[in-house]
C-alpha cells in the first residue's frame, strides 16, 4: 500500500481559496485525541457521542485560532470507517492552514491523493466501483455524468457485476461437486451448465455494449476543426458555442477568444479546438500553428474538417482525409447558404444545419457500436471494460468446453477465472497496483 493504514490523517476537504467556511477532515484510530489536543469545548471529542455536533474554540496555546464546529463520526459509522472529527472553520487561507499545522504538530499526517476514500474501501464500506464514483461524482461535467456516477455510487454497477458473479458462483459449484463428490451428486448437468453460461455470456455482453457511451459521457471527448483558412472554422465554433448555452466549462485562465472551449453535446462534454488552417507556409510562426494542429489532430478523438463549399474539396483537404481514419473523420460542407453543394450541409453564418450536425459528432463518437440502452447503468472507466472482456472471453472458453463435453475442470479454471475479472470491477480481486493507480488520480482531501 502506498500509506500506512494506521496513520490518523487530515486534509482540507473543501476547495482551495476563499470562501466563508472550509472543512477539515480527520481519520483514523487517533482521530478524537488528537483533535481534543488542539480543541478548546465543554465535551471532549473522545467523550461525544456519534453524529453529534459541537461548538468550539481551535487554539495554539493561549492564542484562540478560530471557532468552529466539530461533527463526530464514530467507527465504523464514518465516511472511511474510522473515527473522523470534521472541522468547519472559515474559509480563509490564515485559519485553514494554522488549524492544518497544529494537527500536523499533534500528530496528524496530511492524507494523500484520494486517502479518505480508499479507507472506505479498504474497510468495506464501498467498493471499489463506488470509490471510483466518488471522484466521478465530482468531476462531472454534464447532467447525464453526473446522473451516472451517481448510480454507479448508490452501487447499481456493482449489484449488476455481483449478481453475474453469483450465476457463475452457481455454475462452479456444480462443476466442482461433480469433480470433487462424483459418487454423491452424480454426473454433471452439461446442459443445465451451458443454459446458466450462455445466460452469463447475453448479461456481458450486454454490460459491455454500455462501455462506449459510459466512457464517453464520464471523459468526455476532444473535438479538433480543421480546414483551410476561411473556410469558416471560427465560425463554426462560434456558432457551436453559442448554440449550446450550457457551455460546460471555460479553460481556467482563458479568455472567450481563446481556441479552446468545452460545450455540452447532449451531454458529452465536448473539448472543441479551432486550430489554424492546414498549409504549407514559411512564415515561422504559422508553421508553429500549423504544427499544433497537426498534433491536435493525431490526438483528437474526432475531427471535424469545415470545408469551404464554395471552394470545394483542395488537395490539402484530399491528403488530410487520406490521412485519418473514417472513423475519426466527419466533413462538414459550410457556407450552404450560398451554393447547394455537399453532404452534411451547414452554414455557420446563419446557424443552419448547425443540430444534424451536432447529432452527427455525437454519433461519430459513440462509433457505430450500439448506443448500449441499459437505462442508467454502465461502464464508465476503460480498466471496467477491459474486466468484463475477459470476463466474457472466459465465459465463451467454458462454454465451449462445455458444449464439447470435455473434462470439468477445464469449465472450472475458465469460470475461476471469469469470476476473478469480475472482481476487479467490485475490488475484490483488484491488485494492489490497480487500487493505487485509481486512487492517486483523486484529489487531496478525497
Ligand atoms: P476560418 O479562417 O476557417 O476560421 O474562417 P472564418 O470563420 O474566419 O470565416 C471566414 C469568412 O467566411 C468570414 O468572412 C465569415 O463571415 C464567412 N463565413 C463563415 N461561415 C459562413 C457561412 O456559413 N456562410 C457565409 N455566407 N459566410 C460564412
Amino acid at each position: 500500500m502506498l500509506y500506512d493504514e494506521d496513520d490518523t490523517i487530515c486534509a482540507i476537504a473543501t476547495a482551495q481559496g476563499l470562501a466563508g467556511l472550509a472543512v477539515i477532515r480527520i481519520s483514523g484510530v487517533s482521530a478524537f485525541e488528537i483533535a481534543d489536543r488542539i480543541l478548546r469545548h465543554r465535551t471532549p471529542c473522545t467523550k461525544s457521542a456519534g453524529y453529534s455536533l459541537h461548538r468550539a474554540e481551535v487554539v495554539d496555546g493561549a492564542e484562540i485560532v478560530d471557532d468552529v464546529i466539530v461533527a463526530i463520526f464514530r467507527s465504523p459509522r464514518s465516511f472511511t470507517g474510522d473515527d473522523v472529527v470534521e472541522i468547519s472553520c472559515h474559509g480563509g487561507r490564515i485559519p485553514v492552514n494554522r488549524i492544518m499545522a497544529l494537527l500536523i504538530l499533534a500528530g496528524c499526517r496530511a492524507a494523500g491523493p484520494g486517502e479518505f476514500t480508499k479507507r472506505a474501501f479498504m474497510n468495506g464500506r464501498i467498493d471499489l466501483a463506488q470509490a471510483e464514483a466518488v471522484s466521478d461524482l465530482i468531476n462531472a461535467r454534464t447532467d447525464e455524468a453526473y446522473r451516472l456516477a451517481q448510480s454507479q455510487h448508490r452501487g447499481v454497477l456493482s449489484r449488476l457485476v455481483e449478481g453475474i458473479r453469483g450465476d457463475l458462483l452457481g455454475v462452479l459449484a456444480l462443476v466442482e461437486a461433480s469433480i470433487d463428490f462424483p459418487e454423491d451428486v452424480g454426473e454433471l448437468d452439461v446442459d443445465f451448465c451451458i443454459a446458466e453460461l450462455k445466460r452469463v455470456e447475453a448479461e456481458l455482453a450486454k454490460l459491455l455494449s454500455t462501455a462506449d457511451r459510459g466512457i464517453l459521457l464520464r471523459s468526455g471527448a476532444q473535438v479538433v476543426l480543421v480546414g483551410r483558412p476561411n473556410a469558416g472554422k471560427s465560425s463554426l465554433m462560434n456558432t457551436l458555442l453559442r448554440h449550446e448555452r450550457a457551455i460546460v466549462t471555460d479553460v481556467p485562465g482563458t479568455t472567450r477568444d481563446t481556441l479552446e472551449e468545452t460545450v455540452n453535446l447532449a451531454g458529452v462534454a465536448v473539448r472543441l479546438w479551432d486550430t489554424a488552417g492546414l498549409r504549407t507556409t514559411d512564415d515561422p510562426v504559422e508553421s508553429i500553428g500549423v504544427e499544433r494542429s497537426r498534433l491536435a489532430i493525431s490526438s483528437a478523438d474526432l475531427v471535424v474538417l469545415v470545408i469551404d463549399a464554395l471552394v470545394g474539396i483542395t488537395s490539402e483537404d484530399k491528403d488530410l482525409i487520406d490521412s485519418i481514419p473514417p472513423g475519426r473523420l466527419l466533413v462538414a460542407w459550410n457556407k450552404c447558404d450560398l451554393t447547394g453543394a455537399g453532404d452534411l450541409r451547414i452554414s455557420a453564418k446563419l446557424g443552419e444545419g448547425i443540430e444534424q450536425l451536432e447529432s452527427a459528432i455525437v454519433s461519430r463518437l459513440l462509433g457505430d457500436g450500439e448506443s448500449g440502452e441499459a437505462g442508467d447503468v454502465a461502464i464508465t472507466h476503460v480498466h471496467q471494460r477491459a474486466a468484463i472482456e475477459r470476463a466474457l472471453t472466459l465465459v465463451i472458453k467454458a462454454l465451449e468446453t462445455a458444449t464439447e463435453c470435455l473434462p470439468a475442470d477445464l469449465i472450472s479454471v475458465d469460470v475461476h477465472g471469469a469470476l476473478s475479472s469480475l472482481g476487479e470491477v467490485t475490488g475484490q480481486t483488484a491488485g494492489e497496483d490497480v487500487i493505487n493507480e485509481i486512487f492517486s488520480k483523486f484529489c487531496i482531501g478525497k
